[in-house]
């Protein structure tokens, strides 16, 4: 690795004058999102002492799927998942620069997981559905989606609402508006403790007589991170982060879903401080496509499969790669922009173009509300005409090369083969019955997935590779699993991932030996 950037030195110790008032208690979870409320309840389930401590003034949730593999669910469905494939699939979209026993650690975990899940879940009369997501097409999904109720609760927070109220009712301690700014290390021993700060500002110490979880989610909100450890070119796309902050859905549930500013890697950092290792650059991001002018909601419409077009009016690509291809793809486009365009037989057509999970505009419907269309026609972002040439104007792309691309693409679609880029024949539809449509669309990041080196106890390990005692990383702060791009066909890994290890780690913190001051 090159040299240090600023945020990897360690500031100058907090002195213990500094310090205002101390607790002390068995377990420490820093972070409420998916991973912190999972490490939280099943650290206090097993017996410990919990405080959990976050910095933002809500707990932190977001999108719906989870992913799991041989649930009670997937069996009454008959569904069948080959692990060792699923594995590989994982191992092999991260160029194999994860641990593969890290990996084979959620796929061994994952399903007694989520079955608490779906105990709490029916107690709390929450319910939770499968998405088998079974398209034909050249990157089949593994059907590995479970949603918790997204229609009655919005998103994750049917999941998150659960975690935290059964949280509450073990009397885990959990403090909002509490950021921790410091592991407490003491040398090359365990760390004993974290520092925080309270709403004045004022350092507060919290003593773990057992252990640690970091939690803290990812570094998305910090561009010097992103540029440092990510792949070239993702600092310089948009972050849902911001974006999304303000979105209907925010006003449902404990916190907003999309409530991400505090992500700014803080976890990532303090480990670092005290000598964790973190993994080796390029991490990967969990890309996105989006229509950027839409804020807030997921405009769906323009995100199908229809023909896209670059800002030079030509075809580029496959419209119907999985999501991170597909930004991929837009990401080398003049200014990361496509226009996607469809026409008046969108209705018929659109639900059965059958996209990848929350694309999909047949039923279930969580994301999509056909009244968005005639809003964003009337506000400028989609644009509408009756021929091709009009449309090409309004869309500032040269007209005869655009028009040339509509006859082709038309010529191909009738013909049912694709000729230049391979999309499933399903997905060829044709452009000639006005009015036409045309949107933007972009590629943004959802979150980075790179993290803090663990074991398979998920326990945070130095560059020497030896376990740092004390210390455990769940969710998005820990490493060790992904690569250079995240599988999407396997749709709700990364919250799998979330809560299967913030599992593990909170019942290993649990059980970590007591020390004394
Ligand atoms: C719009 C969007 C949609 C998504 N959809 C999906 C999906 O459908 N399926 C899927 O699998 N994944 C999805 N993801 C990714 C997924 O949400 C995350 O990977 C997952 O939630 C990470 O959980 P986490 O607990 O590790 O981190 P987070 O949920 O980010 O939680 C981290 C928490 O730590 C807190 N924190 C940070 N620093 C400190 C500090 N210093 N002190 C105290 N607290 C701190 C933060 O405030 C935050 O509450 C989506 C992401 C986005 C942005």
């Amino acid at each position: 690795m090159n040299d240090k950037a600023n945020f990897e030195v360690c500031p100058p110790p907090i002195s213990t004058e500094d310090i205002k008032e101390t607790f002390d208690t068995d377990v420490v979870v820093i972070g409420a999102g998916i991973a912190g409320l999972t490490a939280a309840l099943s650290a206090v389930e097993a017996g410990a002492k919990v405080i959990q401590l976050e910095k933002g003034p809500c707990c932190n949730f977001r999108g719906l799927h989870n992913a799991a593999i041989a649930s009670r669910l997937q069996k009454q469905e008959g569904i069948k998942i080959d692990k060792e494939q699923l594995i590989y699939t994982i191992m092999e979209t991260a160029s194999y620069r994860g641990n593969q026993k890290v990996v084979n650690t959620w796929a061994e975990n994952c399903d007694r997981t989520m079955e608490w899940l779906l105990d709490m879940a029916e107690a709390a009369n929450i319910d939770v559905a499968l998405d088998p997501s079974t398209k034909p097409w050249y990157f089949p999904n593994y059907p590995v989606i479970h949603v918790f109720d997204a229609s009655r609760f919005g998103w994750q927070s049917g999941l998150a609402n659960m975690l935290l109220d059964n949280g509450k009712r073990y009397e885990v301690d959990l403090r909002f508006n509490t950021p921790v700014v410091r592991l407490v290390r003491e040398g090359n021993g365990r760390v004993a403790g974290v520092i925080a700060q309270d709403e004045a500002g004022k350092y507060i110490q919290f003593n773990a007589s057992k252990a640690v979880v970091l939690c803290t989610g990812d570094y998305g909100s910090d561009r010097q991170m992103v540029k440092k450890y990510c792949w070239e070119g993702v600092s310089e796309i948009p972050s849902l982060y911001p974006i999304m902050t303000d979105m209907a859905y925010a006003k449902q549930g404990i916190s907003g879903p999309f409530n991400n500013e505090p992500n700014t890697g803080d976890g990532h950092k303090m480990g670092m401080w005290i000598g964790a290792a973190i993994d080796n650059p390029p991490h990967c991001a969990m890309l996105f496509d989006y229509t950027i002018w839409s804020k807030g909601k997921l405009f769906n419409l323009a995100r199908q499969p229809w023909l896209y077009v670059n800002l030079k009016g030509e075809r580029f690509m496959n419209e119907d790669l999985p999501w991170g291809y597909e930004c991929s793809q837009l990401m080398q486009q003049p200014r990361n922009i496509a226009w996607s365009i469809w026409d008046a037989k969108w209705e018929q057509e659109a639900p059965e173009l059958k996209s990848q999970c929350c694309k999909n505009m047949g039923p279930p419907t969580y994301l999509w509300n056909p009244k968005w269309l005639g809003e964003e026609i009337e506000n400028g972002n989609v644009l509408t005409a009756h021929t091709i040439k009009e449309l090409a104007q309004l869309m500032q792309v040269p007209i005869k090369t655009f028009k040339d691309t509509v006859d082709r693409y038309n010529e191909m679609a009738r013909n049912k083969k694709d000729l230049d880029f391979g999309k499933h024949p399903d997905r060829l539809t044709t452009l000639e019955r006005p009015l036409f449509f045309a949107s933007q669309v972009t590629a943004v990041y959802l979150v980075i997935l790179g993290g803090l080196q663990i074991n398979p106890e998920l326990q945070v390990l130095d560059t020497e590779g030896n376990v740092i005692p004390g210390l455990y990383a769940a969710g998005n702060v820990s490493g060790s699993f992904f690569g250079d791009h995240y599988p999407t066909t396997i749709p709700g890994l990364s919250h799998s991932r979330a809560w299967t290890f913030g599992r593990l780690a909170g019942l290993n913190a649990a059980a970590e030996k007591t020390h004394r001051k």
